[in-house]
Parts: C-alpha cells; sequence; structure tokens
C-alpha cells in the first residue's frame, strides 16, 4: 500500500525535534551536528534568535494580504536586494523552483519584446540543478529528472561543463540566454573558474545573450561574499536566489536589470504567496546580518579554518577521500569509497553531511557555525573515515 507520504523521497531514519545553532535533537533525544543546514536553507543556523524575533513579531502582525496591496516587508527586503547586487529590480518568490521559472519567462519575454519571438534558445550545462518543474527539469536535461515527464519544454540546450570552447561553439544570435550556477551544488559542488566566467559573459555579450545566474544555493553569504559571483567580478543580467535567503522560511527571488526586467510589466507574471510578509520580514533580517563586511570576513575566515582541517582529512585517508572542493562554506568531499557508504558512517558518529552527484559529500553548515563546532565536525568525520577504513 502507498504511504499516506507519497514515497519521491529516500528519507534517512531520523526525525528532529529541535534545533538550535548547528545542532539538531532527535525526537528520541539525541544530538546531532548539522552539515546540512536544510541543504544550504539555514544560513544562520536553526533558531537564530533574530530570525526568530523578526517571524514572530510579523506573525502577530499580519500573515498574508495577495499583491494586490502594497507590501512595506516586500519593498525592503527588494530594496536591500538591489542596494547590495548588479539588480535594479526584485521578484519575490516562494523557492528556488519558482525562481527558475520566472528566469526563463523573463528571458523569452525580453526577445518577443524586442521583435525576436523565436530567439527562445536556453543553453544549460551538465550537472546543473535549476528545480523540479517542468521548466527546470528541461534546464537540467538529467536523464534521472526527466525521464518519463515528456513532452520536455522546448528550446534547452545542455551543453559539457566549464567548456569554454564547447559554449563558443553552441552560442549564437538564437540564444535567449545562457543559464547556469557558478558554482554547482546537486552537481558535485563543481565551482567554475573566474576566467570561465568572465569567457561565458564575453561570449553573451557578443550575441547579446543574457547571463541567468542560479545561485539558489551558492549565492547569500554562502561562497564567502554575498553572491558567489562576485569572485569573478562578473555580473549576470538576472539571478535566481532561494534557500539561505529565508533562513529556513520558503522564500526566494529573482534579481535582474532593469534592461533584462524590461519585458515584465503589470500582469506578466504573479505569485500568490509570493513576497507575503512573513517571509520577507524573514528575509530582510538575513540580508541586514548577511550584508555586513565583517559577517562575511568571518565566513572565509571560518572557511579556511575547516578547509585546512578538511585538507588534513583527506591526507590521513587517501583510500575513503580524494580531494576538498568548493568556495566559502560551500564546501564538498570528493569523496573514493561511496559517498552513501560516508554519510551513513557520518550518522553513525551523529554527524550530518549530504551527498551530491560525481561521489561527493557536501559540507555547507550554518554560515555562523561556532569554531568549537568545526572542530567538532572534523573530528566526528576522522572517526567515521576511521571506522570506514576498518571496516
Ligand atoms: C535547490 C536548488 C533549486 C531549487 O530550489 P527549490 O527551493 O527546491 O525549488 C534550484 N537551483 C539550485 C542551484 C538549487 O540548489
Amino acid at each position: 500500500m502507498i504511504p499516506s507520504v507519497l514515497p519521491t523521497y529516500n528519507r534517512a531514519p531520523l526525525a528532529f525535534a529541535k534545533g538550535e545553532g548547528s545542532w539538531l535533537t532527535t525526537v528520541e533525544g539525541a544530538r546531532y551536528l548539522d552539515l546540512g543546514a536544510g541543504i544550504a536553507v539555514n544560513a544562520l543556523g536553526h533558531a537564530h534568535p533574530d530570525l526568530v524575533a523578526a517571524l514572530t513579531a510579523q506573525a502577530g502582525q499580519l500573515w498574508h494580504v495577495s499583491n494586490l496591496y502594497q507590501i512595506p516587508q516586500q519593498q525592503k527586503l527588494a530594496d536591500l536586494l538591489v542596494d547590495n547586487s548588479f539588480a535594479d529590480t526584485v521578484f519575490l518568490t516562494n523557492s528556488g523552483t519558482e525562481a527558475a521559472e520566472l528566469a526563463i519567462k523573463m528571458a523569452r519575454k525580453y526577445w518577443y519584446d524586442k521583435g525576436q519571438p523565436e530567439r527562445i534558445e536556453i543553453l544549460t550545462f551538465e550537472g546543473a540543478f535549476h528545480g523540479r518543474s517542468t521548466g527546470a527539469i528541461a534546464a537540467s536535461g538529467a536523464e534521472k529528472m526527466v525521464k518519463g515527464y515528456g513532452p520536455l519544454m522546448p528550446g534547452f540546450k545542455t551543453l559539457p561543463f566549464g567548456d569554454l570552447d564547447a559554449l563558443r561553439a553552441a552560442i549564437s544570435d538564437k540564444t535567449a540566454a545562457v543559464m547556469l550556477e557558478p558554482i554547482q551544488g546537486e552537481g558535485g559542488i563543481r565551482v567554475l573558474s573566474d576566467a570561465y566566467l568572465k569567457g561565458l559573459r564575453d561570449l553573451c555579450d557578443e550575441v547579446g545573450a543574457l547571463v541567468v545566474f542560479d545561485e539558489v544555493q551558492c549565492g547569500v553569504g554562502r561562497s564567502g561574499k554575498l553572491f558567489a559571483h562576485e569572485w569573478a567580478g562578473v555580473t549576470p543580467d538576472i539571478m535566481m536566489v532561494a534557500k539561505g535567503i529565508g533562513g529556513g522560511f520558503p522564500l526566494g527571488a529573482v534579481l535582474a536589470t532593469e534592461n533584462a526586467a524590461s519585458g515584465m510589466g503589470a500582469g506578466t507574471h504573479g505569485s500568490t504567496y509570493g513576497g507575503n510578509p512573513l517571509g520577507c520580514a524573514v528575509g530582510a533580517r538575513v540580508m541586514e546580518i548577511v550584508t555586513d563586511p565583517a559577517f562575511l570576513a568571518e565566513v572565509n575566515r571560518k572557511a579556511s579554518l575547516f578547509r585546512q582541517g578538511l585538507e588534513g582529512l583527506v591526507a590521513s585517508y587517501p583510500e575513503v577521500f580524494e580531494g576538498v572542493r568548493g568556495t566559502g562554506l560551500m564546501l564538498g568531499l570528493k569523496c573514493k569509497a561511496p559517498n552513501a557508504d560516508i554519510v551513513a558512517a557520518n550518522y553513525g558518529e551523529h554527524l550530518l553531511t549530504v551527498p551530491a552527484a560525481d561521489n561527493v559529500i557536501r559540507l555547507l553548515p550554518a554560515l555562523n557555525i561556532p569554531d568549537a563546532d568545526i572542530t567538532e565536525a572534523l573530528a566526528r568525520l576522522d572517526r567515521a573515515a576511521s571506522s570506514l577504513t576498518l571496516s
């Protein structure tokens, strides 16, 4: 008999009742150190007092009004995003997938309004993840996500990862946009070089194609910059944000330049819940905290501390691990042993890590993880790896 919860997930037999900082407590009272942060969502850890205060204060005032009316909390969050990024304008969503849908629509509408309605092609990349909607799976092109869901939305072409020559060969004046994660998350913490991102921007500029960055996982301080593309000094025309922006509350956004958003007038797009007062009150507080240069400096300091320890771990267990990947606190361990076995061994040490493609385990701690918790995480990773080598 089918379970009452649709069985689309492969869940670990763990149920958590409470979270505080980087720690989760199960319903039975066991404590786990959380290096997953809800897959890069709980950017400030669990139950951050400022976020609890922002949410509960708003909850006591007003939950929902609809976008028929002005929403001051939405205005505040949009202003914070515009003031701290390349963008001139923002649409608020409830998830990364919804942000991907709008990014695709915006890119196509741009060319439609420019009198080139046939210019619909969107170039994407192997290993990409943009969500699970019909549009987002067409953008990923991955067999395991699209199988059985055809016919797929047309107009997407998947290119090899990080290969500028392949992009040069594929891009043309038929290309509406190029869509990619500056650092692939689900794909295995694969970082694109600054040179690649600069080259991609130049190629897009040559044909006029829009650049769409998906920073749903790598954005909002995760990489040690507010947005990961800042490391390369390259800006997109459109950007998707979600996950960390809500600190655990469902929230997403599409950021765009005035030019890229020029097709999106009244009535062209909408959302019932997108930009609701609850999500925006929390998101604004997250932005106020994460945009503080001192906060980002701390992310980078913690990241190098963690990374140094991880390099040591890899050196100690060369039969288990192959290397460390990532930027900031978006870290991955490329494994030699099956990543699922290592994630399971980490569970045994009461440590939560997240598998990714390419036989990688992801380490995506809260951006404010205390140094002592990093030290503790490294000790647990070491014990787990040692248990694997002994068995
Ligand atoms: C998680 C993710 C998405 C989808 O976000 P949802 O909130 O799950 O809809 C899209 N792009 C990237 C890069 C992601 O990591």
